[in-house]
């Protein structure tokens, strides 16, 4: 049997980030997993370190997008019509939170968190050799609609407010950054601050061998064998029992068959999202990240080709693979750059882990002591994981966090 200070339940970027955050304080720290470090959700997502997040993605206010939604026409989201009577308290509660007022104040109480995700990437970055993933080049939102276009007044007010660069392009401005870009669009913001990643895979690769080098221990085993022994917690592994003074749970969409398993209810939902890889046509490329803002899609550059991810299906987590989403987005991404080939057989399916006010849980669990949550970060667990894992640790060692955790407690649900 192995003891250690702290165990971490979930090798993703937020939990490896976690688990090395403590390592980095001098604690002894195993990292669970039933899989390979960073292989889920970690694996697939679009790269995208976005530090400059002002509104999170809300439900839309126009009834014409609804109805496209709806109807299956829209490539920004898809449903499976059996899990909407499953997923409706959370889509209402998601539609709620997505008032203006709302995403005002969500705003505003998100900001110190993003506002250190660069920043904390670029600490373990540096420390773990993997700085060669990270681009600096910002990225890029262009918008078919003029309408839409304009409807960014607010969140343009609310940049300048928190000091945040933008820049608004016209297509030749916009063509002037990522020239193999068709003229599909009239309008385009730039954020520069913002980074991405080429591999997300390495970079939580990365951070798991610098949490080796520090003497963490990663061991395989099921988080569901949980429990707790006398005052510590205890998890089976493939190397036998594991116990430790503290546990945090980060095991992204798989969150809450643990927590049913203690007890705990907490109204963690998936929107489900695609990948797939692709050739650029001759010598086209992309040097960022480019939001294809009113078709809802993502195409980022990456080490194995361009890939794009899809916008949200609401969906049982299990449920099988249906690409559908994929097909209505297809059409409109070769209208915007000139994809060739497919690179992979298959497509990716991913499930983000999110709560409806779009702010994740970081802190401990009501009535556990010695339990940890870092969970649901929803769109943003690649740029917030290092940030989480710092603020986590922090509270772990009783020092006071960088940035006031109140809207990240668990206790919000009850
Ligand atoms: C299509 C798509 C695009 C995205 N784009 C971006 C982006 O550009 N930028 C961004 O910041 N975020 C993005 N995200 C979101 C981001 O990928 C997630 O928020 C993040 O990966 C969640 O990390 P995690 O560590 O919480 O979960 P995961 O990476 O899923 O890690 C959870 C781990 O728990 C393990 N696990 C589960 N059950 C058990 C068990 N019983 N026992 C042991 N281990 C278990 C799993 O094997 C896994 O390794 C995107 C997501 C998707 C789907």
């Amino acid at each position: 049997m192995a003891r250690t200070d702290a165990m971490v339940l979930g090798a993703g970027i937020v939990g490896t980030s976690v688990a090395l955050h403590l390592a980095r304080r001098g604690l002894s720290v195993a990292l669970v997993d039933r899989a390979g470090v960073g292989e889920q959700t970690s694996y697939g997502n679009a790269g995208v370190i976005e530090g400059n997040t002002i509104f999170p993605p809300a439900f839309p206010s126009d009834t014409g997008r609804v109805l496209r939604i709806a109807l299956k026409r829209a490539a920004e989201a898809n449903y499976h019509l059996a899990f909407l009577p499953r997923i409706m308290p959370w889509l209402l509660a998601f539609r709620a939170a997505s008032q203006p007022d709302r995403l005002a104040e969500t705003a505003h109480l998100i900001r110190p968190l993003f506002s250190r995700a660069v920043a904390e990437h670029e600490v373990l970055m540096a420390e773990a050799g993997a700085m060669h993933y990270l681009r600096k080049t910002g990225w890029l939102k262009v918008y078919r609609d003029k309408k839409s276009f304009s409807a960014l007044r607010p969140e343009f007010d609310l940049a300048a407010k928190f000091g945040l660069p933008l820049q608004a392009l016209d297509l030749a401005g916009a063509q002037a950054l990522e020239p193999s870009l068709h003229p599909v669009f009239a309008d385009a913001v730039f954020w520069p601050q913002a980074a991405s990643v080429s591999n997300p895979l390495g970079v939580t690769r990365a951070y798991a061998a610098l949490f080796a080098t520090l003497g963490g221990i990663i061991l395989s085993g099921d988080a569901r064998s949980l429990h707790r022994n006398g005052n510590r917690w205890r998890v089976e592994t493939n190397e036998g029992a594991l116990d430790a003074a503290q546990c945090v749970i980060a095991l992204g969409p798989w969150t809450p068959d643990l927590l049913k398993i203690l007890g705990l209810t907490l109204p963690l939902a998936v929107k489900r999202g695609y990948h797939r890889h692709f050739l650029g046509q001759g010598n086209a490329g992309l040097s960022r990240p480019v939001l294809d803002a009113d078709v809802g899609y993502l195409i980022t550059p990456m080490e194995q080709g361009i890939r794009i991810t899809t916008g949200v299906e609401f969906a049982a987590r299990d449920a099988a693979p249906s690409p559908e989403q994929f097909d209505r987005v297809m059409p409109r991404a070769r209208e915007l750059f000139p994809l060739g080939e497919s690179v992979d057989g298959k497509t990716w399916l991913g499930s983000r882990p999110c709560f409806a006010d779009s702010r994740p849980v970081i802190g401990p669990a009501p009535g556990r002591p010695g339990l940890w949550l870092a969970i649901g970060h929803a769109h943003w667990g690649l740029t917030l994981g290092p940030a989480t894992g710092r603020m986590i640790a922090e509270m772990m060692a009783g020092e006071p966090p960088f940035c006031d955790p109140s809207p990240y407690r668990a206790e919000r649900f009850s």
